[in-house]
């Protein structure tokens, strides 16, 4: 140093401190490169504090220096130098802040080692030990630093992080702001090189918003335009931005780009990618937001911020209450934190409702892509009702499989004194369609729900109720409720009405049929719902829909066959001609045959049946036995 000096004070660490470099130097840590970006997030708050002093009118010193980070790099002497032009600090915040520990972060992780007696390997990431990371990488550390405050001196600092530093006071003038000189160790040299030191920025500072200079280019490109007005942030900076986030070469569908100042301040942008990322398949943990505190990034992709099924939300939250220092095993108990975490729910939440009413084609497509993770909301019991207003399925309404409606149109369409929501679920609308359960509803125009995602009735079930009406299952529907509703289709020929003596042999028969099913149904009666079918199967009353109890017995990997109530509709022209079979021949295997197959035919609709072969004997031996009926009633 060409300076003179005036005094030179040798002081030591607080005992803390030297606890702290202690780990840190004899730490086999493996991300050393850390220390820059700590070194640039110091540098960054000291510009960020300058602004603020400049903004509210301090007068400040060397006023005309341009707000900027610069690197140089000298492999031959084996330095990196850091320099800012921020508020620079006095001999006394020198010593009360570089030589003791004032935050409890930094305590925390000593507290930690201390506790735990883990290795400083194992936690080290997970608390910013700031400054003092620079010496995992230097064998000695000079700090030269001039306060934005007038009349206050330069001060020099020296230390080779053992246990004692050095400071004195400079004479000659210097410019305001730190310059950090870093000795690196031998081992170290690798920091010199320029393309390690850019990919490093590029990595964990890319987004400060002052200009980062190595060797005077700037290497990052990109400001921290989640904190500019949105009125001066243009569709490319945000494409850019999403692209350098996500490595999506799409567009995204939609942006959100919010700034909260009561009662918590924070910044959010965030992005619904145009494609699911396939969330389900091998990039289980490729999701979350950056969480930065004040353009410092603390946590890439922060799990907590946003509920599972908002996870293929993309972006960044930046806050201006959370402490930099704040480490990630705590951050969920923190009640600043966890604010931030429900407010940006509610962002996400509202913008999509948003999109649901004014802009129905850009909502489709988020549906269309995002809508399996996005069902899985119904576990999100405080937002439950928002929820709801943005599931959508497929109905009878619609006219095309890929159509859907909102429960708030379906409760919109509603028959006068409905007071149940009906859906029914299969694996496609032509299957569903030709449900036996579907019939009375459709007699009677009532729309009914289209499930044909498992989660859907998962969704709704837990729902129960979307505002006063509830949530039923067509094959769990009390049909009594549906008296009031009037068939649509009168003009269609009633069947005629049994006469007393009928009636009592249609009961003997449906006995028969029950003696002749035994155990594998509960009870054989006749049907309310059915229009077009002979017969269908219902469960017994009060237990779960038919699909929910196929997804139970999978999950349980239970593939015995339930025991139902078989349903026979009264008026069907074949039940009818079965009851003269009955009354001429009550054991007329005739009786046997039709009261199997429409047994297994109903086990086929709701996917029981497993082995077909009986079914397809029979349904052959009746093809033949009807053959030569036709032939004879054609005279050929
Ligand atoms: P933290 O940044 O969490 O406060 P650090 O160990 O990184 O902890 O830094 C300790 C303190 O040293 C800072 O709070 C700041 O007061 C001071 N400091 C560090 N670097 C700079 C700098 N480049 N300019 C001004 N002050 C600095
Ligand atoms: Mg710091």
């Amino acid at each position: 140093m060409a300076n003179e000096k005036t005094h030179t004070e040798q002081h030591e660490f607080k005992a803390e401190v030297k606890q702290l470099l202690n780990i840190l130097v004899h730490s086999l840590y493996t991300h050393k490169e850390i220390f820059l970006r700590e070194l640039i997030s110091n540098a960054s708050d000291a510009l960020d504090k300058l602004r603020f002093e400049s903004n509210r009118g301090t007068k400040i010193v060397d006023n005309e220096l341009p707000l900027e980070i610069a690197i140089s790099l000298d492999n031959k002497n084996n330095t990196i130098t850091i320099e800012d032009t921020g508020i620079g600090l006095t001999r006394d915040e020198l010593i009360a802040n570089i030589g003791t520990i004032a935050k409890s972060g930094s305590a925390d992780f000593i507290k930690q080692l201390a506790e735990n007696k883990q290795s400083a390997d194992n936690i080290i990431g997970k608390f910013g030990v700031g400054f003092y990371s620079v010496f995992m990488v230097a064998s000695e550390v000079e700090i030269i630093s001039k306060s934005f405050k007038e009349d206050s001196a330069a001060i020099h600092w020296k230390s080779d992080g053992l246990g004692s530093y050095e400071i004195e006071e400079l004479e000659d003038a210097k410019k305001r702001g730190t310059k950090i000189i870093i000795h690196l160790k031998e081992e170290e040299k690798e920091f010199t090189e320029k393309y390690r030191i850019e990919s490093t920025i590029k990595k964990h500072s890319n987004f400060i918003n002052f200009p980062i200079k190595v060797e005077n280019e700037q290497i990052n490109k990109v400001s921290a335009i989640w904190r500019e007005p949105k009125t001066s942030v243009t569709k490319e900076q945000y494409n850019e931005f999403y692209k350098f986030l996500t490595y999506d070469n799409d567009e995204p569908l939609d942006i959100i780009h919010r700034s909260v100042d009561a009662p918590i301040q924070f910044n959010t942008l965030l992005f619904i990618p145009s494609r699911n990322m396939d969330m389900f398949g091998f990039n289980r943990e490729d999701y979350g937001l950056d969480l930065y505190v004040r353009r410092v990034l603390i946590q890439h992709q922060n799990k907590e911020l946003l509920p599972e099924y908002l996870s293929f939300i993309k972006g960044v939250v930046d806050s201006e209450d959370l402490p930099l220092n704040i480490s990630r095993e705590t951050l969920q108990e923190n009640i600043i934190f966890t604010k931030i975490s429900q407010s940006v729910t509610a962002q996400v939440l509202s913008h999509l409702d948003k999109m649901a009413k004014d802009e129905k084609e850009k909502f489709g497509k988020f549906w269309k892509e995002h809508n399996r993770i996005f069902k899985l909301g119904y576990s999100d019991y405080a937002n439950r009702e928002k929820y709801a207003e943005l599931l959508r399925f497929n109905s009878s309404e619609c006219k095309e499989t890929t159509d859907f409606t909102s429960l708030a149109e379906y409760a919109e369409r509603m028959k006068k004194d409905q007071k149940e929501i009906y859906y029914i679920s299969g694996t496609n609308r032509a299957s569903v369609e030709v449900n036996p359960h579907l019939e009375i509803f459709k007699n009677k125009g009532i729309e009914v729900l289209y499930l044909f995602d498992p989660l859907d009735e998962f969704a709704l079930n837990s729902l129960m109720k979307y505002k006063d009406y509830e949530m039923k299952s067509v094959d769990q529907a009390d049909l009594s409720n549906l008296d009031k509703f009037e068939n649509i289709e009168k003009n269609e020929e009633k069947a005629e009405e049994l006469s007393k003596d009928d009636s009592l042999h249609f009961d003997s028969l449906m006995s028969k049929i029950k003696e002749i099913l035994g155990d594998r149904v509960k009870e054989v009666r006749i049907s309310k719902r059915l229009q077009d079918s002979p017969a269908c199967l219902v469960n017994p009353d009060g237990s779960m829909s038919a699909t929910m109890q196929k997804i139970m017995q999978t999950m349980s990997k239970d593939s015995s066959i339930p025991q139902k109530i078989l349903e026979v509709n009264r008026d069907h022209n074949l039940m009818r001609n079965l009851l003269k079979v009955y009354k001429s021949n009550p054991t007329d295997e005739y009786i046997t045959n039709v009261a199997e197959q429409l047994y297994e035919s109903s086990l086929l609709m709701e996917g029981y049946l497993t082995d077909p072969h009986k079914l397809v004997n029979r349904i052959n031996d009746l093809l033949n036995k009807s053959s030569d009926w036709y032939t004879k009633l054609k005279d050929m």
